[in-house]
């Protein structure tokens, strides 16, 4: 049996947590806590770093910094995870859903400008399959419009978008605000986790107390208050160092991580190339992207051949999935929504499926999915 996916452990997980659990600290904030951190910031620029207990509660905290206000509009794809939308419709926002690329889920850049208007507070790119959006041309945008830009970097661990001048600049480090995943399902994981990254130094001071329960805990065990209290909203967003010791093992092991990951995707890439008898489209990483390796899909000629694959791979023990349905066309927002059609987003909506792609797939699982899809 394939499964989809299959956590991936790199040994030391149980070791770092042993240790932390015998230093009698095990809430948050401790030392595995800020070695996660400091490997963040040192690793990738990234100016301040939070984890957090899940993407989503990083991409709520991020709602709340930039104040989203009801009625306020955000900009976002419709082909996307629930929880880029639901964070900020929980502070009142309405969402404007941009469609994807013809040839890529991210949200085409080009129709962006056209959605904007007085009420816009924020766009937010989702980086699909790890592939970055234009950054470049997004950022250009938010300073024309004078507009927040919070990345949904859930999948875009240890990638990079090349800006016009040759430079290659980090996910995740674009935006004023950007929100990670350690989801099972992504490439380094902690069971459920995430983590907030503020850019933007305005941010940083607030983010910690938002974080901290709407206290200024933080400010004071550095000794910089002497007492501390509620200054702010905020919620417990940090999580446990059980958690944050998992999380630095798999840190530790991310270029073994990558490189793998990495050698199967192109295994899968070169076995299509080679015979493709559905016509499926491979995935195209966008010029100014590179690959992180995140996941392997392909796109169906129809809705009809992408579930006659499943079937023919469940029949052989081999898990695919789709995902995800357009959130235009959700039962919480399809009556909210503006009413325009998304026609590329309802197309990968219909026909995007993804194949098994997990640290511990061989080689010969490869060559086998391939064969069963072909035939
Ligand atoms: C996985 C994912 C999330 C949610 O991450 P959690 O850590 O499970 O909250 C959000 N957005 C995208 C694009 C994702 O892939």
């Amino acid at each position: 049996m394939i499964p989809f996916n299959k956590p991936f452990l790199t040994g030391k997980e149980t070791e770092y947590i042993q240790d932390a659990v015998a230093s009698g600290k095990i809430s948050g904030n401790g030392k595995y806590t800020k070695l996660c951190h400091s490997f963040f910031e040192s690793r990738y620029g990234f100016k301040k770093c939070l984890l957090t207990t899940s993407c989503t509660d990083a991409l709520e905290m991020a709602a709340i910094l930039i104040d989203i206000q009801e009625g306020d509009e955000v900009i976002l794809p419709s082909y996307t995870f629930v929880s880029t939308a639901n964070a900020f419709v929980l502070r009142g926002a309405k969402l404007v859903f941009v469609d994807s690329e013809s040839n890529h889920p991210n949200m085409d850049v080009q129709t962006i400008e056209a959605l904007i208007t007085p009420r816009t507070k924020v766009i937010v790119p989702v980086h699909y399959a790890g592939d970055a959006c234009n950054m470049e041309a997004i950022m250009q945008l938010a300073s024309k419009y004078n507009v927040y830009v919070v990345e949904d970097a859930a999948q875009a661990i240890n990638n990079t978008c090349t800006f016009s001048d040759g430079s290659k600049r980090y996910l995740g480090g674009i935006g004023h605000l950007s929100a990670f995943s350690f989801h099972e399902t992504k490439n380094i994981i902690s069971g459920e986790g995430g983590m907030l990254v503020i850019n933007d130094e305005r941010f940083v001071q607030r983010a910690e107390i938002i974080w901290e329960k709407g206290t200024n805990r933080s400010q004071f065990f550095r000794g910089e208050v002497d007492k501390y209290g509620w200054v702010d909203i905020g919620s417990s967003f940090l999580p446990s160092e059980i958690i944050a010791a998992f999380l630095y093992a798999q840190l530790e092991n991310l270029e073994v991580i990558q490189e793998k990951r990495k050698a199967l995707w192109n295994a899968y890439y070169h076995a299509f190339q080679k015979q493709n008898t559905h016509h499926l489209l491979l995935p195209e990483t966008p010029a100014y992207s590179e690959n992180n390796a995140h996941m392997f899909y392909v796109v169906c000629s129809s809705l009809e051949t992408r579930a006659a694959i499943i079937a023919a791979l469940k029949k052989q023990n081999v898990l695919a999935v789709f995902h995800y349905l357009s959130l235009h066309k959700s039962p919480y927002y399809v009556a909210k929504h503006d009413k325009r059609e998304l026609p590329h987003t309802d197309r990968f909506s219909d026909c995007l499926l993804r194949l098994p792609l997990y640290y511990e797939l061989r080689l010969e699982d490869i060559d086998n999915i391939v064969s069963i899809i072909n035939a």
